[in-house]
């Protein structure tokens, strides 16, 4: 999708990236960094140049996830600038890379901390950033939204009937800021055992959504084992297996955002 009309003056570390996409949800623990992760690697794989910012400034996720050689952010004293760490050829830049225990801020010291790792970081070019959002819709993801000027917003989301509220939420959110949500990801839709499928928090959420808010695209994800496990790992799993289900479903979805 084309990039939207961006009001405010592009920061000066953004300049060089051509689509910035963010991954967001309504609440912790539904896989947006797992979705957030396995999509920039998908990206990669596909032969563009990545970046992932891990926005989670209360419980940042990208430290376990992967596992770059250098797990701190080095600053470049002359510009005053962050230089992002990297792992198999995608430029990481997270909080928890930068040397500091748990934060405990206040929102608008988040919002700063956030926008300065973000627009004062040495990105470079790169054809996509993928933003992993904080969860919620609040002043800090409002923030974070008005500063950098979106391509698109993937939502993630569990199957229950009650994320359909949540998902109202974020949708509402980016078309106010009139960013393209262009898929919701229903994760922990399924698992198999016994060679029978089972659906623990029910079925056809998923479609509702697509139906509503005329979201083109909507992804499951089952429940896996594996991508527990590469989460903790420091291996994603688009990279551990890239030829596996999973990975398949996150190609689907590259190739939407
Ligand atoms: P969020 O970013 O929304 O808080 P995470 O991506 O950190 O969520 O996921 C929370 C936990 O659930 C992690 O340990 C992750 O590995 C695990 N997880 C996420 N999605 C799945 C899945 N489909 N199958 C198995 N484990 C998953």
């Amino acid at each position: 999708p084309a990039r939207p009309v961006f009001a405010g003056q592009l920061p000066a570390g953004l300049q060089t990236i051509s689509n910035i996409i963010a991954v967001s949800s309504c609440k912790g623990g539904v896989g947006k960094s797992t979705v957030a992760v396995n999509l920039a690697y998908t990206l990669a794989g596909m032969g563009a140049r990545v970046g992932i910012f891990d926005a989670d400034v209360y419980g940042p996720s990208l430290p376990t996830m992967v596992s770059p050689e250098n797990r701190l952010l080095e600053m470049n004293p002359e510009k005053r600038s962050i230089i992002p760490t990297e792992y198999l050829g995608v430029k990481l830049v997270s909080f928890g890379f930068a040397g500091q225990g748990r934060a405990i801020m206040r929102g608008p010291m988040v919002s700063g901390v956030i926008n300065q790792l973000l627009t004062t970081t040495e990105w470079g070019e790169l054809d996509y950033l993928v933003i992993d959002m904080p969860p919620g819709t609040g002043d800090i993801q409002l923030t974070l939204c008005q500063v950098v000027p979106l391509t698109a917003a993937v939502i993630v989301t569990t199957p229950q009937k009650l994320a359909f509220i949540d998902v109202a939420k974020g949708v509402r959110m980016f078309s106010k800021l009139k960013v393209p949500c262009v898929a919701v990801v229903e994760n922990m839709c399924h698992f198999d055992a016994d060679g029978k499928r089972y659906y623990p928090f029910g079925r056809g959420s998923g479609s509702q959504v697509v139906q509503q808010f005329g979201i083109p695209h909507l992804f499951d994800l089952p429940i896996r084992p594996t991508l527990s496990a590469s989460g903790d790992s420091g291996m994603p799993e688009v990279v551990a297996d890239p030829l596996g289900e999973i990975a398949q479903t996150f190609q689907n979805l590259g190739v939407c955002v």
